[in-house]
């Protein structure tokens, strides 16, 4: 019987290159047919054969509260029966800004945007306009959305000026980015002693989540940290995948360090499109009408994708709330490592709260060349024996896995049973 999910997909690569609206969604790393969702609610979606899948990525990490949450749900109802936009301002907005700024304390003033993609983009123009620097440093394996300049394919060895990864990049706008190994303090220290005045700014996810899931090491961000107020330069720690997903505070509560900027997203919006940058006041007065940094969106502060954020915002602030989800979460990942355990699988797994990573490889890896050490082969039959069993997880090696706080004990443990037979079939093939 052919799936409908195949009929689809056939059908939409005719219209949409490759079929989908965002290359991940391909299944192109793993091999085989993505799934067309049909609905989804709390930690399940269906796709287009009502098959039912346990979803780990929650929409790329939105979905904290499970998806259709009534609250979320209802908030946006009653946002859309009062109009979908405006393009002129809401209390919702000033709602939300207040909401962030004393959730994110780093964050004194804040600019809603549409997409993480435009956050980290508009913080970079800040840091650059407040600067007047050119010069950025990115880390190998961090992802900060598609805007030009970071779009860059990390060299290998030190201090490699960035090659674009992207066809129609050209060499003239990533000549000023800079790539350096993810969790190595002294090259950032050669970087900073050889042209600090230069550097504008340091980007980094302070809990990266586009090589698989990999923590930086508190010595890394402190030294990136004591350097930039050394040297004059920007900090901005994109926290689009680790904002209010790690903690509350995002990953700056956690390391207890205080970037200039950061860049939101994901999760405040709630499965709408919300993001958000922010930071110091006086940085923020530069922007555009107040400042000279320009930087505008047709749909910037929507109320009904706001609402969704607000609803959120507030449901992930109920007492507990992250200590059920790092509960659960950790429940998962140590449950994964005993089955694989259990079956001679060389396999590790790695959690900050509701985020995951799992790694065919003897160690969690602390960089993107460890990352990419590991047995990707694997990870592709694991998958595809996984979604057999009726769980998704994201369908490349090199992503990070989300739970929500739907992701209950018996979601949890149905999830590692399927595990252990998975990883049954995998030490006989
Ligand atoms: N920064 C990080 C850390 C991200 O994970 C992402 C998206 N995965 C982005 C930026 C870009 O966000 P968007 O896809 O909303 O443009």
């Amino acid at each position: 019987m052919t799936s409908n999910n195949d009929i689809l997909f056939a059908r939409a690569q005719l219209t949409t290159p490759g079929g989908v609206n965002s290359p991940v969604r391909a299944f192109r790393s793993v091999g085989g047919t993505p799934r067309f969702v049909t609905r989804a609610h709390g930690p399940y979606f269906w796709d287009a054969d009502d098959k039912r899948y346990t979803d780990y990525i929650g929409s790329w990490g939105p979905a904290i509260v499970g998806h259709a949450h009534p609250v979320v749900v209802q908030a946006v109802q009653d946002a859309a029966a009062n109009g979908l936009s405006f393009g002129a301002p809401t209390e919702g907005e000033v709602l939300m800004a207040e909401e962030i700024c004393r959730l994110v304390p780093s964050i004194e003033q804040v600019r809603l945007v549409s997409s993480g993609t435009e956050a980290t983009m508009s913080a970079l123009r800040l840091a650059r306009g407040a600067t007047g620097r050119d010069k950025i440093i990115k880390f190998e394996g961090c992802y900060h959305g598609h805007a030009d300049s970071l779009l860059v394919k990390a060299g290998s060895g030190l201090l490699t000026f960035g090659n674009p990864t992207s066809a129609g990049v050209p060499q003239d706008f990533v000549k000023h980015t800079l790539v350096l190994d993810y969790n190595n303090p002294e090259q950032l220290e050669d970087a900073f002693r050889d042209m600090g005045d230069e550097i504008a700014c340091v980007i980094v996810e302070p809990v990266a989540g586009n090589m698989n899931l990999i923590k930086a090491t508190p010595e890394f961000l402190s030294t990136m940290r004591r350097l930039c107020t050394q040297y004059g330069a920007i900090l901005i720690f994109d926290e689009v995948m680790s904002g209010f997903r790690v903690a509350l505070g995002g990953a700056q509560s956690i390391y207890g360090i205080v970037p200039d900027l950061t860049a939101l997203g994901k999760v405040i919006g709630g499965g709408l499109p919300v993001a958000a940058f922010g930071g110091r006041a006086d940085l923020m007065q530069q922007m555009s009408p107040v400042g000279a940094v320009y930087q505008a969106g047709t749909l910037s502060g929507n109320p009904v994708a706001v609402a969704a954020g607000m609803a959120t915002l507030k449901l992930i602030q109920v007492p507990g709330f992250y200590e059920g989800l790092s509960a659960q979460t950790l429940r998962l990942v140590q449950g994964l490592t005993a089955a694989a355990e259990s079956h001679g699988i060389a396999f590790c797994a790695d959690a900050i709260g509701g985020m995951f990573g799992m790694y065919f490889s003897a160690q969690v890896p602390v960089n993107f060349a460890e990352m990419m050490a590991s047995d990707k082969t694997r990870f592709n039959t694991f998958f595809h024996a996984m979604l057999d069993r009726g769980v998704y997880f994201a369908p490349a090696a090199f992503e990070a896995g989300f739970v929500s706080a739907q992701h209950d004990d018996a979601v949890i443990d149905a999830t590692i049973d399927a595990a252990r037979s998975a990883f049954e079939e995998l030490a006989l093939s």
